[in-house]
């Protein structure tokens, strides 16, 4: 090879790269430019903390969005939120709120957007917005944000490494350094937005017994984090198997001592009840509970007061206690779930625990994200002795925005 036939494979190589780093995106549809694993180029120890997420909304205005959380780093990805939820707040001419696909989406037909890290040079997340309509020329931009001062702006830093990074996107993301980020949340604890993705929080209560173990496995296999509302009597029979549960990243919550009907009882019996259980959850998680949730949902004005946390109910019955068959209550929640929704179920019973795999595969399936009630309410302030029955914008739900 001459050097000028070497030069202009460079040339070449060069202009390749030019484009695959994200100049154009036309004749390729926006969704791809995510990978599924949504980490490629980033080094492992970066990699682990990226949440790749993902919607998908079909109707009159069809939407397909991925883009990338990044555990640790706070401001970045409360800066992905606030630029989604503007996107999808303008291309919907209302407020946006997340909804389930009734049929296939094709990126070309509506709202593509795409949010990938490109890099990051110490406290500072570089990442690029692809967006493309049905109408309008595809568009990418680069913003950064300063974790340490929570600003965004559009650009790159004003770093030399970034020059690269306008060529090479993948020599940043190969660059970034996991010790510039802030521990990882906690499993269970980890953002995601209940605005912008379809939420659902699976909540298991009377336990615990030896079916939650159970149910621990089938969660773990499914990378899923719920919440259990557990009898006190119940831990004090098997306390291991609640460390068990709150070591696993799920939320263990206060479902009083001998599942009394608060209705039916003195104040002082229901103080009792409720501060008995939130002593023996706290000595086996480390935690004082913060939901509380009635037997029966039967809660007086008074009563709700003395228990003195938020006061979770459900907006999905499975009724799984009562029919004790999967093919009768998966259907049953199935038909029930919408975003936002708390679902009901009982780990103490084994049939309930038997149909939670399907169960969970066909919410993942659809496109929800199985969270615990502080993912699903996050962003939202819950006032102690208040009741909540789901997020989102229906009637009976809280709503954030
Ligand atoms: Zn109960």
């Amino acid at each position: 090879m001459s050097n000028h036939e070497a030069r202009s494979t460079m040339l070449s190589v060069l202009l390749g790269c030019l484009v695959a780093g994200g100049l154009g995106t036309a004749g390729r549809p926006l969704s791809a430019d995510v990978s599924p694993a949504g980490a490629v180029g980033l080094p492992e120890t970066v990699a682990a903390r990226i949440l790749p997420m993902r919607i998908e909304e079909s109707g009159d205005l069809p939407v397909i969005a991925t883009w990338e959380y990044l555990d640790g780093a706070g401001a970045y990805n409360k800066a992905v939120d606030e630029l989604l939820l503007s996107r999808l707040d303008a291309y919907k001419g209302s407020i946006y709120y997340p909804a389930i696909p009734t049929e296939a989406v094709e990126s070309s037909t509506g709202l593509s957007v795409s949010v990938r890290v490109t890099g990051m040079s110490g406290r500072l997340v570089t990442f690029r917005v692809s967006e493309e309509a049905q109408e309008g020329a595809p568009r990418s931009t680069v913003f950064t944000t300063d974790l340490d001062t929570g600003t965004t702006h559009e650009g790159q830093p004003p770093q030399p490494a970034s020059v690269l990074s306008a060529v090479f996107p993948w020599v940043d993301r190969r660059a970034a350094d996991l010790s510039a980020l802030d521990e990882p949340a906690p499993p269970g604890r980890k953002h995601i937005n209940c605005d912008l993705v379809p939420c659902v929080a699976l909540t298991y209560d009377d336990g615990p017994n030896h079916d939650t173990l159970r149910l621990l496995e089938i969660l773990r296999a499914r990378g899923v984090h719920a919440t259990f509302f557990q009898q006190g009597v119940n831990i004090a029979a098997s306390p291991d198997i609640t460390k068990a549960v709150a070591d696993a990243g799920h939320t263990v919550a206060n479902h009083t001592y001998t599942h009394a009907d608060l209705g039916g009882i003195g104040l002082e019996a229901v103080r009792q009840e409720v501060l008995l259980t939130a002593e023996l959850i706290k000595q086996q998680t480390g935690r004082h509970p913060g939901y509380f949730r009635p037997p029966y949902g039967t809660l007086s004005a008074e009563a709700a007061a003395v228990v003195n946390v938020p006061v979770i109910m459900w907006s999905v019955d499975s009724q799984d206690w009562l029919t004790q068959n999967k093919d009768l209550y998966i259907p049953q929640v199935m038909e029930g779930v919408h975003p936002g929704a708390i679902v009901l179920m009982h780990d103490i019973h084994s049939a309930s625990v038997d149909g939670q795999d399907e169960l969970i595969g066909d919410l993942l399936a659809k496109g929800y994200y199985a969270v615990t009630l502080a993912q699903l309410f996050e962003g939202i302030e819950l006032s102690p002795g208040a009741i909540y029955y789901c997020r989102g914008p229906a009637a009976s739900c809280t709503q954030s925005r």
